[in-house]
């Protein structure tokens, strides 16, 4: 068996496998363009967010735990990510999942799961800390978690800054370094939601984007990552 791209560059003529690639190639790792903006600001926290949610669970089945908190997890994690790299997130998952083992091995929980759902928790506690004080740990990259290939084209062929994805936190990272350098032109989305007076529901901030379709309108908050979902309330007839 083989594989035809059933897709044409020029009209009429379906492309080879390596032309696409080539010219895949080609425009992703050119210069970065604005539309790209919130669908790479999504991918970048999705990536890093699977990355530890992946850890938290290969080290809670080490010590055979089910982790199960997972919904609060995505969104502690997402949280951190703000602040810190997945390297950073990958220390407090170790230390979360040792006081969880810890706590059940002493016989003072109600259990394994209960144990296990005091991770996402414990891991917010320390990140508080870790900013209050302002101290920072890092941990090493695990095998056990591969890095997928998504990332690999993001941060070394895109954004052609390798490493940056586990070692740096995608939320300063996106402040600091990729708004400045490719989206701070006139013609980005946060200005067109400034004249709509949009602001973020969560930090107020009017840095989002928005997207609607019939019902539903969507806004992507790129200071604190909420996305807020509005409903209309009825379908008018006009
Ligand atoms: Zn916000």
């Amino acid at each position: 068996m083989r594989w035809l791209p059933n897709v044409a560059l020029e009209t009429g003529v379906r492309s080879t496998r390596d032309a696409l690639y080539q010219a895949l190639y080609q425009e992703l790792s050119g210069s970065v363009q604005p539309s790209w903006k919130s669908e790479l600001y999504a991918l970048m926290l999705s990536l890093a967010r699977d990355e530890s949610i992946q850890y938290i669970q290969v080290l809670a089945s080490e010590v055979s735990f089910v982790f199960s908190a997972r919904g609060r997890a995505e969104t502690v994690v997402g949280q951190l990510l703000q602040d810190f790299s997945v390297s950073h997130v990958y220390y407090f998952a170790r230390l979360a999942v040792k006081n969880a083992a810890h706590f059940y091995a002493t016989g003072n929980s109600k259990g394994r799961n209960h144990a296990c759902n005091t991770i996402p928790g414990n891991m917010l506690g320390t990140a508080q800390d870790a900013k209050a004080r302002n101290w920072r740990k890092t941990a090493y990259r695990d095998s056990r978690v591969p890095q997928s290939s998504l990332h690999r084209i993001l941060y070394d062929v895109v954004l052609k800054d390798s490493g940056a994805g586990f070692s740096k936190s995608p939320g300063l990272y996106w402040r600091d370094e990729l708004v400045p350098r490719f989206f701070s032109g006139d013609a980005c989305g946060a200005d067109l939601a400034g004249h709509l007076q949009l602001f973020c529901r969560e930090c107020e901030s009017s840095n989002v984007d928005a997207s609607m379709d019939r019902m539903t309108i969507q806004m992507l908050c790129y200071d604190c990552a909420t996305v807020s979902k509005f409903q209309a309330i009825e379908d008018l007839i006009d």
